[in-house]
């Protein structure tokens, strides 16, 4: 069968990859990018683009009667620091978006969905260390008890209409293509930015807050691998932890100077994003993903360094 393939929210940090690497596979014309904001000129240049906003069930209803996808990923939503600051918003959009989305993946009987899911969904009476997949989840945060309630209604779903739905608890990404959406570990995309520019960095977060990390290409990679899997050998319907790697700033701008040794860090007084980080797992246990679906890392810290440091001395404009 042929694919065709809606990604909602493609403007993004990870929809600008994950479009350009679902248009290498599926053919350009295959792959539907949409978002509420004007695409960037790669976006709308290299396949079909259209209007879709999540909140509005007759706008994505006219993308579903238009392309009639067979798989969609959705990932407009709005991100851990921003949800604090527009709260309601954030639980309007990453809660009804979702619905409305899978309420219309049933109608249209689109064969698969992949909605992503954060380890924001753990809160300070997780396990903080190798959290595992099944534990206490208290998140207090408004993105992490939405995204804790998203995948109750994706698991609910696949039992109750026989959707396949696909989740991933993402950790913060690391990226350079795309700037990143208003999260917490945003610092470990800044700091690659500023280190190119300037030299040095001013971290948000404490020397000593150890956080889960991954660098793009391993999130895509581990997205498509999901979505590929036979259905019958995914066991987890609400969302599969995913560990990455985990790291603190300072060991974070230590593997920097080993590129760039005159590399500087400086930290921030107490800033709001800090109790979110300190109240999120230090590293993540993996293991039902790697049982599943088989999956493996690729980059650890020092490759993911190497990688950022080299693509953004190519194409930072100083
Ligand atoms: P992002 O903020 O960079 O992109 C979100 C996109 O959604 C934007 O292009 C925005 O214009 C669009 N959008 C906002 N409101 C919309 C609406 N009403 N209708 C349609 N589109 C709308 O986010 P991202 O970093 O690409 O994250 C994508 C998904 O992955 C989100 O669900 C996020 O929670 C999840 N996630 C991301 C990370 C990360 O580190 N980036 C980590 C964990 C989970």
């Amino acid at each position: 069968m042929s694919e065709k393939i809606l990604v909602i929210g493609a403007n993004g940090q990870i929809g600008t990859e994950l479009v350009t690497a679902l248009r290498a596979r599926y053919g350009a014309e295959q792959v539907i990018a949409s978002d509420i904001n004007q695409p960037t000129t790669a976006l709308r240049e290299h396949g079909p683009y259209e209007y879709a906003n999540v909140l509005e069930k007759e706008s994505l209803l006219h993308v579903f009667k238009e392309h009639a996808p067979t798989q969609v990923y959705l990932l407009a939503a709005i991100l851990s620091a921003t949800g604090e600051q527009k709260p309601k918003l954030a639980w309007d959009l990453n809660m009804n978006g979702l619905i409305h989305v899978l309420d219309l993946a049933v109608e249209f009987k689109t064969a698969k969905v992949f909605w992503p899911s954060s380890i924001a969904v753990f809160g300070p009476h997780s396990p903080r260390i190798d959290t595992p997949q099944y534990c206490v989840m208290d998140p207090n945060t408004v993105y992490g008890f939405s995204k804790l309630a998203g995948e109750r209604w994706c698991e609910y779903y696949h039992a109750k209409y026989g959707l396949d739905v696909r989740s991933i608890r993402y950790p913060g990404l690391i990226s350079w293509k795309a700037a990143p959406g208003g999260g917490t570990t945003d610092y470990a995309v800044h700091i690659f930015h500023e280190a190119v520019k300037d030299g040095r960095y001013e971290s948000f977060l404490t020397a000593d807050t150890r956080l889960p990390m991954m660098y793009m290409d391993d999130a895509i990679r581990a997205t498509l691998t999901l979505m590929d899997a036979p259905a019958e050998r995914i066991s987890i319907r609400s969302s599969y932890n995913l560990g990455g790697i985990s790291f603190t700033p300072a060991e974070l701008a230590d593997a920097i100077r080993t590129e760039m040794p005159e590399f500087e860090i400086s930290y921030a007084d107490r800033d709001p994003r800090q109790a979110i980080a300190d109240s999120w797992p230090q590293s993540i246990d993996d293991s039902y993903a790697q049982k599943d679906w088989d999956w493996q890392l690729r980059y650890d810290l020092q490759r993911m360094t190497a990688e950022m440091l080299k693509n953004l001395k190519n194409t930072l404009v100083l």
